[in-house]
């Protein structure tokens, strides 16, 4: 297929934000295209080149696209920026000065969307010293070949800015129009392979009996399973049904632990983590005992002395560090919490009920603590014995519990109500405003950030910023009305900041109070949010004190229950 078809596409798609039409637009196309192309088809309209899963980065910057741009075109790097800075839009850029230079040569290859994906995909092979030259060969190719709307899009795709409004939803509901299928079986695809890309090409090749077929494969990540919120161990119960499994909620990242011939470690989000922890692959690859599989859990920091968990902080340094793995490795080390299997030895697991699941994952693991565990778990039909365990979990450091019915199957991606989630809830604040920056954007006329304190004697202790719960407009606090409120207090004005009397008194909610150097207490509230104004009848004296702060922050536990 000529690359030139799918820019009539993107062309039309960009004329409407109607997400109706565009699906229309989609569908229609997509049942014109080859089974062997199908696949890269998706991956362009999606504005990529690889799978969603696949760590390989295309990795260009503008300025080599403008060099690009400027050797293919003939106009010089500076004519090129100017118009760079004029429009904002490389892609434009591309677009007006190579149709100047394809009006002067008259023979032009026909590009096909072959060739513009194989040539992206290479760029990504090419890092470091000297490599250069040879990306400038591979986009030059593809621009000298191409028309004023191909360099366009070309120019877009590599530097992955394809604004044509087509998300993954989108190609969902494209693929259930094209190929009469259902939407639902078409999401669940997705949601076992990650890839848009070869569901396609699945329908494509055999209907939509393939996506009855679609299974796992070790080696590529699953969506994972969510959780929704319960407020109560009873709620949790009421959804669930009796007996349910309690299971301490870690404070730390999810993996997805995938094995086929090497091991790989997924986030929640799909990225591929492998080089960032060697450590899980190793505990991993020592102690679980399956020729192949799919595992799912949690890695928390630990700190081997007190043998305690730490808050997630700690490791999210890990996450996306590239470089002096192994320093990180022994800096902040890991325990490895396992909770789920969805595939071992050959065999999905995914329509098995949990308890099958989690007997699957005992007979696999062997448990060394320090380094890989079980979740520890609970299965109760007795509220009190679960209040207990919530407790104990708490008291464990953690954020709390999940809960999950034993007979349910294992739902990628979706917010089901197989698992709940139970965190702790704690006691409102209430706090005076100190200090207030005005916002950005829209937001520049308006205090919109709120510096808080607690009391400490006749000190005020600062113990985060509030920004969230204020609205722009509409019920409820408004931050034209805050300004308002603020600006009679101003004591002191710096830039975007002012220092106001400490006169107005806000109630705030928070997930937890964490210890942090960057406020005078000492402490800090976790997503800080206003809930309601307290001045009116509350005096600064009766604001909540450091000792209240200390307090929570050493029994954080439940109010709810
Ligand atoms: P939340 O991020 O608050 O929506 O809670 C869901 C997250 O809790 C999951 O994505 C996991 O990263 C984490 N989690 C911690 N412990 C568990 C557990 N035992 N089972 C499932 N998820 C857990």
């Amino acid at each position: 297929m000529n690359y030139i078809e799918l820019v009539r596409v993107y062309l039309e798609l960009e004329k409407t934000t109607k997400k109706l039409e565009k699906t229309d637009i989609i569908a229609n196309f997509l049942k014109h295209v080859s089974g062997s192309e199908i696949k890269d088809v998706i991956y362009l309209l999606e504005g990529r080149v690889f799978p969603e899963y696949d760590e390989r980065k295309i990795g260009m910057s503008s300025r080599l696209i403008l060099k690009v741009i400027s050797s293919s075109s003939g106009d010089s790097i500076n004519d090129v920026e100017k118009l760079w800075k004029e429009t904002g839009d490389l892609g434009k850029v591309a677009e007006q000065l190579m149709n100047k230079r394809k009006q002067m040569t008259l023979a032009k290859k026909e590009l096909t969307v072959k060739k513009v994906i194989e040539n992206i995909r290479k760029l990504s092979q090419f890092t470091g010293h000297g490599t250069v030259d040879k990306k400038i060969n591979l986009i030059s190719e593809l621009l000298n070949s191409s028309g004023q709307e191909e360099s366009r899009f070309i120019v877009a795709t590599i530097l992955e800015e394809l604004r044509v409004g087509v998300s993954t939803g989108l190609i969902r509901d494209a693929l259930a129009k094209a190929f009469d299928a259902d939407v639902e079986n078409v999401e669940r695809a997705y949601n076992l392979t990650t890839d848009y890309g070869e569901v396609a090409e699945l329908l494509k090749e055999n209907g939509i009996k393939a996506l009855e077929k679609i299974s796992l494969k070790p080696g590529t990540p699953v969506k994972s399973m969510l959780a929704v919120l319960s407020e109560s161990v009873e709620e949790a119960f009421e959804a669930l049904g009796k007996p349910t499994q309690f299971e301490y909620k870690l404070d730390g990242f999810r993996v997805q632990i995938s094995k086929d011939k090497d091991i790989k470690v997924f986030t929640r989000n799909l990225e591929d983590v492998t080089k960032q922890f060697p450590d899980i692959v190793k505990f991993v690859k020592e102690n679980v005992k399956a020729k192949n599989f799919i595992l799912d859990g949690e890695a928390v920091a630990y700190d081997k002395k007190t043998k305690k968990y730490l808050p997630f902080q700690t490791i999210s340094q890990r996450i996306k560090r590239k470089y002096d793995i192994y320093e990180m490795v022994k800096k902040f080390p890991i325990e490895l919490n396992l909770f789920d299997v969805v595939y071992s030895n050959g065999r999905n697991l995914i329509n098995e009920p949990l308890l099958e699941r989690r007997k699957v994952l005992e007979g696999i693991t062997k448990q060394v603590p320090g380094k890989i565990i079980l979740t520890k778990k609970l299965v109760t039909d007795d509220e009190k014995k679960a209040i207990k365990f919530f407790e104990e979990s708490l008291n464990a450091g953690n954020e709390g519990v999940m809960i999950k019915n034993i007979d349910s199957t294992y739902v990628a991606g979706r917010y089901v109500n197989g698992w709940m989630k139970l965190k702790n809830i704690l006691e409102p604040l209430d706090l005076v405003i100190v200090k207030a920056e005005y916002g950005e954007g829209k937001r520049a006329k308006w205090l919109s950030s709120f510096t808080i304190s607690c009391k400490s004697g006749n000190e005020l202790l600062e113990v985060g910023k509030v920004g969230t719960g204020i609205k722009e407009k509409g019920e409820g606090l408004t931050y034209n009305e805050m300004t308002k409120l603020l600006k009679p207090l101003i004591m002191h004005e710096d830039d975007k900041e002012v220092i106001v009397k400490p006169k107005i008194i806000i109630e705030v909610g928070y997930e937890e109070i964490q210890k942090s150097p960057s406020y005078s207490s000492g402490y800090a509230l976790r997503f800080p949010r206003y809930l309601r104004r307290r001045d009116p009848e509350k005096s600064l004296n009766e604001i909540n004190t450091i000792k209240d702060i200390e307090k929570i922050y050493n029994s954080q536990r439940a109010k709810k229950l």
